[in-house]
């Protein structure tokens, strides 16, 4: 079976800071991979705009470098690459002054094209972008912007912001970006519940044993380290990205898959959440890496500062107060350096009531685990007899949900998130972009989690880089008689 690639309508797509690190490594490959899905309509335009001083040859060859070097493999031909750069310009701009504003508008007058502007700069940048497009005429109502992460570094500043953006956009031209919400797995999460009668009978607390969300990665905060300390685990991860994944596996089925359907039954799930007891709460800091200190210090000495007290790692257990889940955990935990990189929510169901089996059977559970990277994919753990003979013997086998043979070419056909997401921009579909009172809402939550560990001193545990965590986010589970997953 091969995909279906519906084309979107011709588009006018500003990158402001299309030079930086996400345009070269996200945006412009992943345009790419749609100009050769044939998704991208001929007379498209993309405009890369910063402010670094080059013509539009010179940035055409630095797209063509990105598209090299993060890429990956494309079933498209050298001409195409060629055909790709002809849709390109560039236009040196200063979002806080002048320069370049007037070409610009030149450039975007004159067309009835849907109008996306994407703002890949430093959120300090955001206001001035968001008031420079509507002091040249650029912010009618066809056109869209596109709001990268950090949205706020609380709920002040998030208010603030949704502010200031509220004074020259509509929220229904606002696209959040959450990159989490764009990946296949994350939607096919939503065919599983809301598209089968299998799932949604048992998915509350009088089947669910507790839920575990769990994004881990290899990497340590690299040369982002003064960045990074200012912000931690919780604000850098929690807040957003495993909350949004929170909202999907918790929230009510919505009357209809449409923007504000879905969206305000994740709001209802941030505003049901319980504050978090100090005592749920597990954080961590990275140690070195045992015989390669140098390379890859420990956190402190990579966000050079002896006394931070950022978290690299967080873990903690929330609690959402409504009828559908009171009394079911759901175990939250990110962290940078750990043992492995990935991406999974896991649904554990409660044991079966009664064993009919003999006691040496063992008790099992069916565990349902949504893998969003690496290896995007869903899988359900069910219990069957061991072969052969010998008695009755129970083992729990994964049932692979991927599909992949059934679908052959189209699951081969893999699209990134970003790819998914500006196309949804252009398509004008906001259903996997925050609104601004999801922003807030999730802020209301963190804040105070953070005021009480800033208050108290808190200072992270340490963990061995390669680890899972400190052995307090262990004990957290422990404490409950539950484990956390490998990572
Ligand atoms: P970067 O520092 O690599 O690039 C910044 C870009 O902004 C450059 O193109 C620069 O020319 C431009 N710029 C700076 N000042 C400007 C000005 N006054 N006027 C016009 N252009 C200006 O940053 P990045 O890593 O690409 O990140 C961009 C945004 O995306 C940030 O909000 C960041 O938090 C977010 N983000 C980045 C990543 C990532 O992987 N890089 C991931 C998630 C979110």
């Amino acid at each position: 079976m091969v995909s279906r690639v519906i084309p979107v309508d011709p588009f006018d797509l500003v990158i402001f800071g299309g030079t930086g690190d996400l345009a070269r490594r996200k945006i412009l490959p992943g345009l790419f991979r749609r100009f050769c899905a044939g998704q991208m309509p001929a007379d498209a335009r993309i405009v890369g705009a910063a402010r670094t001083d080059m013509d539009t040859a010179a940035y055409r060859a630095m797209v063509s470098d990105a598209i090299s070097e993060f890429g990956g493999e494309f079933a498209c031909e050298g001409t195409t690459l060629e055909k790709f750069l002809q849709q390109i310009d560039y236009i040196s701009i200063d979002a806080r002054g002048e320069k370049g504003w007037a070409e610009l508008q030149e450039k975007m007058s004159g067309t009835d094209r849907v109008e996306a502007y994407y703002f890949s700069v430093s959120p300090s940048l955001f206001g001035d972008l968001a008031e420079r497009l509507q002091h040249w005429g650029m912010a009618d109502h066809e056109s869209r912007i596109v709001v990268e992460k950090p949205f706020g570094r609380d709920l002040e500043t998030a208010r603030a912001l949704n502010k200031t953006l509220a004074t020259y956009f509509a929220e229904s031209q606002i696209y959040r970006i959450d990159h989490y919400l764009g990946k296949e797995t994350v939607q096919n999460l939503m065919a599983v519940r809301f598209g089968n009668m299998l799932f949604e009978p048992l998915w509350n607390a009088q089947y669910v044993d507790h839920i575990q969300i769990t994004v881990a990665e290899t990497v340590g905060v690299g040369g982002r380290g003064e960045y990074y300390d200012k912000s931690g685990a919780m604000r850098d991860m929690v807040q957003n990205h495993l909350m949004q994944l929170l909202c999907l596996i918790a929230m009510e089925p919505p009357a209809r898959f449409d923007p504000d359907a879905v969206r305000d039954e994740k709001l209802k799930v941030i505003r049901a959440l319980d504050p978090v007891e100090p005592h749920h709460i597990a954080r961590g800091q990275y140690l070195a890496e045992v015989g390669n200190e140098t390379e890859n210090p420990d956190y402190r000495t990579a966000v050079n500062d002896p006394r931070s007290h950022t978290e690299s790692f967080v873990a903690l257990k929330a609690k959402i107060s409504n009828w559908r889940w009171a009394g079911t955990p759901f175990y939250l935990r990110t962290g940078k350096r750990m043992s492995a990189r990935s991406s999974e929510i896991t649904v554990v169901f409660k044991e079966t009531p009664h064993s009919i089996f003999a006691e040496d059977a063992g008790r099992h559970r069916n565990v349902l685990s949504i893998r969003l990277q690496p290896n995007e994919g869903i899988t359900l753990g069910v219990t069957i007899k061991e072969p052969g003979p010998g008695g009755m013997r129970l083992i729990d086998v994964p049932l692979d949900m991927t599909f992949a043979d059934a679908l052959g070419d189209q699951d081969a056909d893999h699209v990134d998130a970003y790819e998914r997401l500006i196309m949804d921009v252009i398509r004008g579909n906001q259903t996997l972009f925050m609104r601004g009172d999801e922003v807030e809402a999730a802020w209301a939550w963190t804040d105070p989690l953070i005021q009480g560990w800033e208050a108290r001193n808190d200072v992270p545990k340490p963990y061995d880089s390669g680890s899972d965590g400190p052995t307090v986010s262990t004990e957290l589970m422990r404490r409950d008689g539950r484990e956390w997953r490998k990572v």
